[in-house]
């Protein structure tokens, strides 16, 4: 958070890793969430795009109270048919074939991690130690996911880092070069940076990338935690880019709120992890993978995801007139309703205004305002939300002459 938002003083017990906003949130349904006092906001940060079908959704929430009847644990120890079906629907649905289910978007990067190195050690390739990432990347808090995000403000005061990951700059020509160079085992990265700023990559770029990975047998690791789940139109944003990677990472979307992450592989690798070498006590587990199959049969919905497109593209030509018409914004960026909006001022003065208007959004960086509306949101809604940037704009222009 950019140093205006307000922060509010707190004495409670909970450690203090977060810099919590003046706000409880109480009760969500659908794109509104309610406070102590009853205030109703429009939430269009979305529990940072994880209740991408809105809050409390009415599918999910049947089935998980008809698990929570049933069954809440199990071992992985034990077949869990949950673990299948949604095993089988993500697999249908994309080009993977293997699931491995965790809890968080961490922990499915960390399983990336750990498989890049198991892979190239199982293929001879013993030089090959390093992992690619990018800078203002982000891939998590644990250990090794904060050495592979290349982001100084992560690593401080967590020296020495995790070894073995190696830095290149995105859309960039000379990474192209510099990606091969006998060290490398993959590369991972964001298709859609979401905490560095909302930087999309260049499909020229991306697809040359995939193509020398594939050339040198470099693995290509997708982190579609924040871009997955239907976020920017398509069930996966890969979709768009012309390319097939060989792992994917999800979490944050694909339970609607409840905690789950998975790691994807194709075939052609996904031997790598065995019985024994990874695992989870949680991971997959029955409430986890119900919530995931609600959530997904949701997505793949008939017209759901051109709906999310045709109205994403809507709300980002409004923007773009808003930019056309003032000073203020500097540039409208994202996928779907993954949106960002570069602003000339600091982000947290326009999230603090739009709060005092009853709607909730982000920032990504100091001058990106990130903007993340429940998939489900409606065209109403959007109209609404456009008609209080403009009155934002119109206060900042005020108190800045
Ligand atoms: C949020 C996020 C993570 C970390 O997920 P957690 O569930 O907080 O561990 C990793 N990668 C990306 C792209 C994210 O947006």
């Amino acid at each position: 958070m950019s140093n205006n938002v307000m922060v509010h003083q707190t004495n409670s017990s909970v450690m203090h890793t977060y810099q919590r906003l003046p706000l409880t949130i109480v009760k969500g349904k659908g794109s509104y969430v309610w406070d102590q006092d009853g205030n109703e906001f429009l939430d269009y940060s979305s529990g940072i795009a994880t209740c991408n079908l809105g809050h409390v959704p009415d599918s999910v929430h049947q089935k998980l109270r008809e698990q929570l009847d049933n069954l809440w644990h199990c071992s992985n120890l034990y077949e869990i048919p949950t673990q299948n079906k949604l095993a089988a629907l993500l697999t249908e649905n994309s080009c993977f074939e293997q699931v491995f289910f965790c809890n968080s978007g961490a922990e499915a990067n960390e399983a990336a991690i750990k498989f890049a190195k198991k892979y190239a050690k199982d293929r001879g390739y013993s030089e090959r130690t390093e992992i690619v990432t990018f800078h203002q990347s982000f891939h998590g808090r644990t250990g090794s996911t904060m050495a592979a995000t290349a982001q100084e403000k992560i690593h401080q005061g967590f020296t020495p880092l995790t070894p073995g990951f190696r830095y290149l700059t995105l859309n960039d020509d000379g990474a192209l070069e510099a990606v091969n160079n006998g060290t490398t085992a993959a590369v991972l990265l964001e298709l859609v940076q979401g905490e560095g700023g909302v930087n999309t990559v260049e499909q020229k770029w991306i697809k040359e990338l995939s193509d020398r990975c594939k050339a040198a047998d470099i693995l290509l690791m997708v982190d579609e935690v924040q871009t997955g789940s239907g976020r920017t139109g398509t069930l996966f944003a890969y979709e768009q880019f012309g390319i097939e990677p060989d792992i994917m990472t999800l979490a944050k979307g694909l339970g609607s709120g409840f905690p789950i992450g998975a790691m994807l592989a194709k075939k052609s690798c996904a031997s790598t992890f065995s019985p024994g070498t990874h695992g989870s006590t949680f991971g997959g587990n029955p409430l986890a993978t119900t919530a995931g199959i609600a959530t997904l049969e949701i997505l793949l919905k008939e017209n759901f995801l051109e709906n999310v497109k045709v109205n994403s593209n809507w709300l980002r030509n409004q923007l773009k007139t808003l930019q056309a018409n003032g000073e203020a914004i500097v540039n409208v960026k994202g996928m779907g309703f993954l949106i960002g909006v570069e602003l000339k001022a600091e982000a947290g003065s326009f999230i603090n205004a739009f709060r005092e208007k009853g709607i909730l959004v982000l920032s990504a960086g100091p001058h990106v305002l990130r903007i993340l509306p429940p998939l489900t949101t409606t065209k109403e809604e959007l109209t609404q939300f456009i008609e209080v940037f403009q009155a934002v704009l119109a206060e900042m222009k005020e108190t800045t002459v």
